[in-house]
């Protein structure tokens, strides 16, 4: 069983200015390949504070990962420190140099000599390229401890971590090819999915293990199977999610790491169908989902942000008595909103949003939370009443996944 810790570096970690994300996801990265954290440190940018923090960790641990504190400027001072630690001296890495100069180039602007120092590493190390940053990462080792040192900057310590940190790990501790297969749901809650396959997970051969990984509008089923000997698991594998899938079948939306709106995105290019939103509490977050996958441009064709009531009417031709009437949070509204964008952008289909997200603005009979969504074809239109809850963004942020799975 390999064990590993995890040491972030920063000031600004411990102010909360910044939120320790690098150990949730690098956590999550590891698990994947069979290693447990056994403790995750976040610590200020000192020297003191780094060396004590790394020698407790390289006492307990196969495997010490770091992050933050690689900058050219006074206040990071992990690489000087992990130079005294391991008591050697900085030395110029030509590759990496090579590197911070592109990077330079690239930008065309001057390079300054703050910048050139970020190639001097620790002679003892080997340096981990960073093909987005200009400041390397470094892996030692003491003991039969690993130790890494990444940069704080999240995209540049995710892409060092897949390249060539995981694969290492990987090869030098020799761990067995674990395999992982993933079922998206949307739409069922936690203990009623666990409950409609209880029998099913209890059956589950003994090298399989399921985890349940729920977010705001759905559960991710990660189905995780460690090989014994030579066995192929993939097939064993494949059978078992197929059983699951008859299980769950309608509140499953795609297999793999596949977001919900890649997975409307995929639906809509195969049938060749357009999208256009209508969107009044939302303000435009499900045209920004559905945007924010490449090759959208395909499907999705614009939208309306009918935040008032004169919008909704002169742009999407939403009766004034049906506003009158029942107002613009409303079953009636709601579906005109879906179908009066459909026509203005000509689309196939249209789907729209109108609630109360407050916290402001609830009355006894439609409370903060109130929310109509609709979706509208040639052939249909329907909506669906939320009651939902929680903060405004919260609010926002489910109704659009529902929307999506609409
Ligand atoms: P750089 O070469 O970019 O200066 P660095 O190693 O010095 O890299 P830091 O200065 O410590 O990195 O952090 C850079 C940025 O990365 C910070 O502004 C912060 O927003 C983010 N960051 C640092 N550590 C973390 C962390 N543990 N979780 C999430 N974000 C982080
Ligand atoms: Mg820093």
């Amino acid at each position: 069983n390999i064990l590993a810790e995890i040491i972030t570096v920063g000031d600004e970690l411990l102010y909360g200015q910044v939120i320790d994300t690098n150990s949730a996801w690098m956590g999550e990265e590891l698990g994947k390949i069979g290693i447990r954290i056994k403790q995750i440190t976040s610590i200020s940018d000192q020297r003191e504070a780094i060396c004590e923090a790394l020698s407790a960790a390289i006492e307990r641990a196969d495997v010490v990962l770091m992050t933050g504190g690689l900058g050219p400027t006074k206040d990071d001072l992990t690489k000087h420190t992990l130079a005294e630690y391991f008591k050697t001296e900085l030395q110029l890495h030509q590759p990496s140099l090579d590197d911070v100069e592109a990077i330079f180039k690239r930008y065309n602007r001057p390079m300054l000599e703050v910048n050139r120092q970020q190639a001097f590493l620790p002679a003892t190390c080997t340096p981990i390229r960073n093909v987005l940053g200009t400041a390397p990462g470094m892996l030692f080792q003491e003991q039969d401890t690993l130790i890494c040192s990444m940069p704080g900057v999240p995209f540049e310590m995710k892409r060092m971590m897949t390249d060539t940190v995981l694969p290492l790990l990987q090869s030098h501790f020799q761990l067995p090819k674990i395999v992982h297969k993933v079922v998206q749901t949307i739409g069922i809650g936690e203990s009623f999915l666990a409950e409609a396959i209880a029998d099913w997970e209890n059956n589950l051969p003994p090298n399989l293990k399921l985890a349940y990984l729920p977010h705001l509008a759905g559960v991710r089923l990660r189905l995780t199977g460690v090989p014994t000997a030579e066995e192929n698991l993939e097939p064993l594998m494949q059978a078992q999610i197929e059983q699951l899938s008859l299980l769950i079948q309608p509140y499953i939306f795609a297999y793999g790491e596949v977001t919900l709106e890649e997975a409307i995105g995929q639906l809509l290019k195969k049938q060749n169908l357009t999208i256009a939103t209508a969107e009044s509490c939302t303000g435009g977050l499900v045209a920004h989902k559905l945007t924010s996958v490449p090759g959208s441009s395909a499907y999705f064709m614009g939208s309306v942000v009918a935040y008032s009531n004169d919008v909704k009417t002169a742009q999407l031709g939403v009766k004034s008595e049906t506003l009158a009437q029942h107002g613009a949070v409303s079953e009636e509204t709601v579906k005109q909103m879906a179908e009066g964008v459909r026509t203005l952008l000509k689309t196939d289909i249209g789907v729209a949003t109108s609630g109360i997200a407050g916290p402001d603005g609830g009355t006894p009979e439609k409370p903060v939370g109130t929310i109509w969504i609709a979706y509208s074809d040639a052939h249909q239109t329907l909506a669906r009443k939320i009651n939902y809850n929680k903060t405004r963004l919260l609010n926002i942020e489910y109704t659009t996944l529902q929307v999506l799975n609409l």
